[in-house]
Formats: C-alpha cells, structure tokens, sequence
C-alpha cells in the first residue's frame, strides 16, 4: 500500500501489486487498510516497524477478519503497551523493575508524595509511552508539580492517553536490551543484546551488538532473565525486553517491545538469523527452528541512523530531494534504504534516509568500517545526521565502549556539531540540476515499463520468494 505522497517511491516501483489508501494519515485508518487486505486476497499483514505495528485494535481487526497479524496477539500488544502493567507482570515473573508506583498516578500531589518516598532524581513517563515521548527528569521537590502538567499534556498530545507513572531515575545506566524469538508451544530464544545508549532525547541514534558494558556471566544472567520473563507471560513471535543497566551493574526491566524494531539488523549482522523470516514462519505456526545453543552471536555489529536531519539546528527534520546519493560498499556493510537521486524525502513521515550496519571481527575492526563507510556515503541535496556518527566515532569514551545514555549531554557534541564546518558536495551546484533531470526521467521510465508489466507478477521471483522460505529447518 502507499499514499498519495509517495507516488513516486522506490518500493511502489518495485511492487507486483500496489493499492494507493489516499493521504498519508490514512495509514492509521485500519478499518481502510484491512479492506483493501481483503480485497488484495491478503492472508497476512507485516506491519513493519511504524504506525500500526503496536496498535492492539489494527491486531483485532486482523484476527476478526481472518487476516494473520504478523506479530504477538492482539492480547499482548495491549497488555505489554500498558508500561504499567507490563512492569507488573514482569514483577511477578521475577524480573527486577525499577523502584517507583505500579499504577497510574492520580494527581500532582500523588506525584509529590511518591518521589518523596523514592527519592530524588525520580522520572515521569507516559503509561502508554514511546519514543520518549512524556517524559520528565525531575531533580527537586519543586518542579514536580509543573513536570507533572506538561508530561500528562504530551502523552495526551502524542498517545491521545494522558496516564503518567513515576519511577526513580537512574544516572548515567546503560540501555541494553534483548532480541527474542517465541513460538506457540512454548518455546523462546535469546539472540544476545543490543546496546542502545548513544541517545538523544531519550531515542537512540547508533546501536551495537554485543554490549561493550556487558560481561559474559551478566549477558548469562540478562539473557536468562529476558527468555523467563517472556515464557512467564506466554509471549509469541518476534519481541525485545529492554533493560537499564546502571553503574553498579544492577539492572532492570523497562519495556518490552511487541513488534520488529528498526534496530533489527544488528542482530541479524552477528548471528546470521534473518528475524523477518522467523516472524513470518512463526506467525504461520511453526516451531521454533532454533535452541538457545544453536544461536552463536560472531564478531560485531554497529548501526548509525542515518537521518535527513540537520544537526547544527538541533536535529530538526531536512526533508527535500536527494540530489546525488553514492553508498558505500565492501566486505561487512549493510544498508536498508529506498532512496536514489532524485528521491524526496517527505514531511510526513520520519525522516530516515538510511540504516547503515557495519560487521567486523571484532569491535575495533566495526568501528573502523563505519568510519569509512561514513566517510565515503554520499548524500546530497538534505542536510543529514553524518556529521554527528563521524563525531561519536571519534570520541575516546565511545572507542573505549564506555557509553552510557548522558553520553551526548555529557560530552558537549550538540555544541561541537555547531562549529563543525560542512563537508563541501562532490557535484557543482549546475550539475545538479541535471541529474535530478535524469533521475526524474530514469524513474518515468521505469514507471513506464511497470505498468506495461503489470499484474504480471514475474514466476522466477515468485519461486525464490516461495524457496527461501522453505529452506533450512522449517517444520510444516
Ligand atoms: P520510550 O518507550 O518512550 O522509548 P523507555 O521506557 O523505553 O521509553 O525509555 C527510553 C529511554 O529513556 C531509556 O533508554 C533511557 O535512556 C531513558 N529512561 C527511561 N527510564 C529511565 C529511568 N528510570 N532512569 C534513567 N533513564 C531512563
């Protein structure tokens, strides 16, 4: 499916079958995406990483239609997006979760009497949160009351829920969390950890797998405890279980994630599982074709957002067309993109360009791949988040993996990233003009050659399609 907006998209080219649901916002309308599932003969919905992909009501809708939601029940999604109930389930399958109320809060004076009983710093989080979003660090008695408005005015803005719940707020910890895999007969793998914490604003920027913060005995104990607490719930399919970890290596349980997570390809870089597969074959209601000792987690992986942001202005989205666009390439890089000169990037939607993992031996030989990769990624046209991972990458504290989630505050890089000199563009300014000319007109090309192909869905594409997904272990 795709939206008036995005008529000229990569993907739509490259689809068999394309049925346009109008503006961009009706990709929240499910009533309209389950109709037109239907009407495409649809038997299953891969709901990406994006828009529905926790929507417990978008997972019912499926069930009631006899459509197979991709994904954990509409059930678990519900109760896992309540972070408070989730935390109490958790608590009961024994999992440490941070110290704070297990409830929604029901005023600011309820606020002030439970960080008092915890102590400060404490941090209000939005109950059916994401993103960071409805988050506020209140460091003293006399903020919570103002922190405790404008959180429940967010949540309620981002989430349509204004329920806030507190905890205390841990200092400089380390966000780490955990890959599963969960089939209907019980049966849940680990596939090692992500350490997530180069963050800004609380939403992750460079991920890597293993965790340089990790032993081998806490990854034993984290990754025990992620696979019990998923078998405790009955959780199914495709899942992360997030964890703090704080300075004194004592953790705790934040959230569990029910869908694929944009970070996925870490996991997938050192353990060679292609997770989207297993997804699919577990939605299908196949047995796990994994133990926990047939997953080897080899060399390392590290993943950079790569964002049409601009970074000397705070982040703020660049959307706009790319105008020369050159990947890099060689042994150990990965990159999930559907852009190509000439491509725009929308305002409508999230403004990433690009993921860019690069796998090494070893840690030392990741970073140094990225560095090049960085280095030699073309993107003309949007300012983009590059300039900030070539600084990461530079800095001792990230070289020496020890990384916690202040890293950015507490390293002074917004600041640096406003001094830094912008790289000059390969392409001269009259150039450009005329290869977004050939682009366009490549692109009218092969929309041309679409459509004369039309609903004729290529066989060979279809029997490869149909082949790697019987390979291996697949039990039917
Ligand atoms: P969201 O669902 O909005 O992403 P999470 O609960 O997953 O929220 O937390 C996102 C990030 O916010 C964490 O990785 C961490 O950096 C920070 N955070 C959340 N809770 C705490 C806490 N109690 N103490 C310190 N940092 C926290």
């Amino acid at each position: 499916i795709h939206s008036d907006e995005e008529r000229d998209s990569l993907a739509l080219k490259c689809a068999d079958r394309s049925y346009n649901i109008g503006k961009s916002k009706s990709y929240l309308d499910i009533r309209k995406i389950v109709k037109i599932a239907k009407q495409g003969n649809c038997d299953a919905i891969h709901p990406g990483y994006g828009f529905l992909s926790e929507n417990p009501k978008f997972a019912k809708l499926c069930e009631r239609k006899g459509i197979t939601f991709i994904g954990t029940s509409s059930r678990m999604i519900k109760k896992l997006g309540d972070k408070v109930e989730a935390k109490k389930s958790m608590l009961k399958a024994g999992v440490p979760v941070i110290e704070g109320v297990r409830e929604d809060l029901r005023s600011k004076r309820h606020a002030l009497s439970v960080a008092r009983r915890i102590g400060f710093p404490v941090i209000i989080k939005a109950s059916s949160g994401g993103g960071g979003k409805g988050m506020r660090i209140v460091a003293k008695e006399d903020d919570i009351f103002n922190a405790y408005g404008s959180a429940k005015k967010e949540a309620l803005n981002a989430f349509g829920d204004d329920a806030v719940y507190i905890e205390r707020y841990l200092e400089e910890p380390s966000h780490i969390e955990f890959q599963i895999l969960a089939d209907k007969y019980g049966n849940v793998v680990h596939l090692g950890e992500r350490d997530c914490s180069v963050q800004r604003r609380h939403q992750k920027l460079i991920e890597e797998s293993p965790s340089p913060a990790l032993s081998k005995e806490l990854r034993e104990i984290l990754g025990t405890a992620a696979v019990n607490a998923v078998k405790a719930i009955g959780y199914e399919g495709a899942g992360t279980v997030e964890f703090l970890l704080d300075k004194s290596k004592n953790f705790y349980f934040i959230e569990m994630n029910t869908r694929i997570q944009v970070e996925h390809g870490v996991t997938e870089m050192v353990t060679n599982v292609d997770l989207v597969k297993e997804q699919i074959k577990l939605a299908e209601g196949a047995k796990l074709a994994y133990k926990q000792e047939d997953i080897k987690v080899e060399g390392h992986a590290i993943e950079c957002r790569i964002n049409a942001e601009d970074t000397s202005n705070d982040f703020a989205p660049c959307p706009g067309t790319i105008i020369n666009y050159l990947p890099p390439g060689g042994p150990g890089i990965r990159i999930s993109s559907s852009c190509h000169a000439g491509h725009t990037i929308l305002p409508h939607f999230d403004s990433l360009i690009a993921l860019l993992i690069c796998h090494g031996k070893t840690r030392q030989e990741a970073i140094l791949r990225m560095k090049r990769s960085l280095d030699e990624f073309v993107i003309e046209g949007v300012k983009t988040t590059i300039p900030f991972h070539r600084l990461v990458l530079s800095k001792r504290q990230f070289l020496k993996g020890r990384v916690t989630t202040s890293f950015i505050e507490n390293n002074y890089i917004m600041q640096e990233l406003k001094n830094l000199k912008p790289k000059k563009d390969i392409l001269p300014k009259d150039k450009k003009v005329l290869i977004v000319t050939t682009a366009v007109s490549q692109y009218l090309a092969g929309k041309q050659q679409a459509s004369n192909n039309k609903s004729k869905i290529n066989p060979w594409v279809m029997a490869a399609r149909q082949e790697s997904m019987n390979e291996g272990s697949f039990e039917e």
